[in-house]
């Protein structure tokens, strides 16, 4: 037990005088081994269970599909994890659409009118890795790519809008009519329009 409580205010003069929710499981689990007393603080480390093999070795599941992977914390890293937890077919994602997610992130960059740049902060990057570690945030190039795309379709839908409503000389007439007299402008001489057909009535129509 000493040797115990000498690690802990060895790994850091915080753990003890602030109570931390994973210092006693960690304790626990290292009392095998001295040496490794860091503590899982990686955000993967919500989605894993933390185990001992029958071999003793330090293990992590996943807590979906229960896939294993190495977790000494002296010499295997979390990107193994990281990159299950995007890949793993029962992890919790029915609020994580990736394709929604993509489009979702490059109507931000378009509406905020931010540089495409910004998927690659370290502040963004951090924040996603905290909120959706399951997501992988693309490039810029990719994010460039995604805005076009969404620029594209959202033309392409426009043009379908315009095109159904096509308007009629009269609609337009009465429109522009309530228009003007909305603005106290009963006085107009000219309006100038291009040559579409329907224009033509409108024009007759509010000349009258
Ligand atoms: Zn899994």
């Amino acid at each position: 037990m000493t040797q115990i409580g000498s690690r802990i205010s060895e790994s850091g003069g915080s753990n003890d005088s602030i109570p931390n929710t994973s210092s006693p499981n960690e304790v626990e689990v290292d009392t095998s081994n001295k040496r490794k007393n860091m503590k899982p603080r990686a955000t993967c480390w919500k989605h894993f269970d933390k185990f001992t093999d029958k071999s003793g070795a330090k293990k992590a599941k996943c807590k979906y599909c229960e896939k294993p992977y190495a977790a000494s914390t002296s010499t295997n890293g979390t990107s193994a994890m990281n990159n299950h937890m995007r890949k793993c077919l029962k992890f919790p994602r029915d609020t994580v659409d990736k394709a929604q997610s993509r489009r979702a992130l490059a109507k931000m960059i378009i509406v905020d009118k931010l540089p495409f740049s910004f998927v690659e902060k370290e502040g963004f990057k951090n924040f996603m890795r905290v909120t959706v570690p399951q997501f992988h945030i693309p490039s810029r190039r990719t994010v460039t790519r995604d805005c076009y795309e969404v620029y594209l379709e959202e033309r392409q839908l426009l043009k379908k809008v315009f095109k159904e409503a096509r308007p009629r000389g009269g609609d337009m007439a009465t429109c522009i009519t309530n228009c003007l007299l909305e603005w106290g402008l009963d006085n107009v001489f000219t309006i100038t329009v291009d040559n579409a057909s329907f224009n033509d009535v409108t024009v007759k129509e509010m000349s009258k």
